[in-house]
């Protein structure tokens, strides 16, 4: 097991020197709040390079804005036609098109930050480049780890990158357990980890409503404005189970030492306790750009444009126990994080299958879990060896899934 920073590789130092910024996934939700807090120190940092997946007004409105020398989508048709517009609007920047170019701009020698934001799966192998070319590495996408959490660690070690965890849990939890590097958590005197959650929308509804709750519902959610995948993998608690074995990579945890714990009120990020009885919180509103700026600023705090949080308008901190029964999705988790080998990234394939159909109407709230459950219950799960096996396990997981919506259809 490796460390969240590359041990001693963390660099503190950047002696003044305007840092040059790629954000992975700019138009999204983090992307966009990276940009934020980055204009409120135009003499720290510099956009290098902005990338999308097909949304092109969203990457020329924000090129018109920030000037990136690269800008890079994903579609071929979506990059010729952000090329003229820009063209058109006499804006100098390149445009560049498909994976290969997205690793480019993560790993280009120019670089020093990489805010690695897609959304999905998708962000796996620019995160890797990013990796292996040692740039400090802001990691929103927490799907990289799940996925390939011990290839992407050890990338980190090798590459001499530096790793800081953005997901607002992993951000809390590195800010009160600092010097954790490649020790296990018992030799710093580390008892377990808590990682809170929300709840989400449906943390008060009944098993009976939890059958027909529809998409906008889910879409709700009550603390975060978050783009639709992660929103509604909030209202399932699958991306609490996502959480919980991304923080068994960063933080050398086992599943026994990260316990989750519903706090509603989301200001308590999460917690850290140690042996003595101490238990440190980070807290905080609940607003994307305090990791963000944490991330940017390492060692140093920067203003990120957030509100003071008001205790005594929060008035109370509930907490509870989350219901494995209702929120079967985070069971689903922590039984392939013990599982191991290739188990989370089925896991995790299956559930962007399952989210897709849910937000296009296909099935109901209910099936997300109930397909990810078939399709790992049937996958073979193996040794995790390489990047190359992942990406077919992460297609054959896709395919089953398919297999199984379209079964389902056919019975309707
Ligand atoms: P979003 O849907 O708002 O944005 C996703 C971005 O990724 C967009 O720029 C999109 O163009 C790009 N993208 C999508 N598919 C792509 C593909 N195939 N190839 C290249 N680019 C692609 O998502 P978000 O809410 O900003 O979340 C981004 C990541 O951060 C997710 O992994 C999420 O779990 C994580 N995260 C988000 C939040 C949050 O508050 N939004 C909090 C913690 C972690
Ligand atoms: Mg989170």
């Amino acid at each position: 097991m490796v460390s969240v920073s590359s041990g001693d590789n963390v660099d503190f130092n950047t002696q003044g020197k305007i840092q040059q910024v790629t954000i992975l996934g700019a138009t999204g939700t983090i992307g966009t709040q990276t940009l934020d807090v980055m204009s409120q120190h135009p003499e720290r940092f510099e956009v290098f390079a902005l990338t999308a997946n097909a949304n092109v007004q969203g990457l020329f409105d924000l090129c018109v804005k920030y000037k990136p020398r690269y800008a890079v989508l994903l579609s071929a048709s979506a990059a010729t036609s952000l090329e003229t517009q820009l063209k058109n609007a006499g804006v100098v920047t390149t445009v560049l098109q498909g994976e290969s170019a997205l690793c480019e701009v993560a790993s280009h020698q120019d670089v020093d930050v990489v805010m690695a934001a897609i959304v999905g799966a998708a962000g796996l192998h620019p995160a890797m480049a990013a990796a292996k070319a040692g740039k400090r590495i802001l990691l929103a996408n927490k799907e990289t780890l799940v996925m390939a959490g011990n290839l992407f660690m050890q990338a980190v070690t090798d590459g001499g990158a530096t790793l800081l965890p953005i997901d607002s849990e992993h951000n809390a939890i590195f800010q009160v357990m600092p010097y954790q590097r490649s020790r296990v958590l018992a030799d710093i005197g580390v008892k377990r980890i808590l990682l809170t959650a929300s709840g989400g929308p449906f943390r008060n509804a009944s098993m009976e409503q939890l059958q027909h709750v529809t998409r906008a519902q889910a879409l709700n959610h009550p603390n975060w404005v978050m783009g639709p995948k992660i929103t509604i993998d909030s209202a399932s608690m699958m991306n609490k189970g996502l959480e919980v074995i991304e923080a068994h990579w960063l933080f050398n945890a086992s599943s026994a030492q990260i316990e989750v714990l519903v706090h509603p009120q989301s200001v308590i990020h999460s917690m850290v306790e140690y042996n003595d009885g101490s238990v440190l919180a980070q807290m905080g509103n609940p607003d994307m750009r305090t990791p963000i700026a944490y991330g940017l600023g390492y060692p140093d705090r920067l203003i990120s444009g957030v509100s003071s949080l008001d205790l005594l308008k929060v008035g109370r901190l509930d907490f509870c126990a989350p219901d494995q029964n209702k929120f079967p999705c985070l069971r689903l988790a922590y039984e392939a994080l013990d599982a191991g080998g290739t188990a989370p990234a089925i896991l995790n394939a299956s559930n962007e299958i399952a989210v897709e159909a849910f937000l296009a109407d296909k099935i109901g709230f209910m099936d997300i879990p109930a397909l990810i459950e078939t399709v790992l219950s049937k996958a073979n799960v193996e040794a995790v060896t390489s990047i190359a096996q992942l990406v077919e396990v992460d297609a054959d997981a896709r395919r089953a899934a398919t297999h199984w919506l379209n079964t389902l259809a056919c019975a309707h």
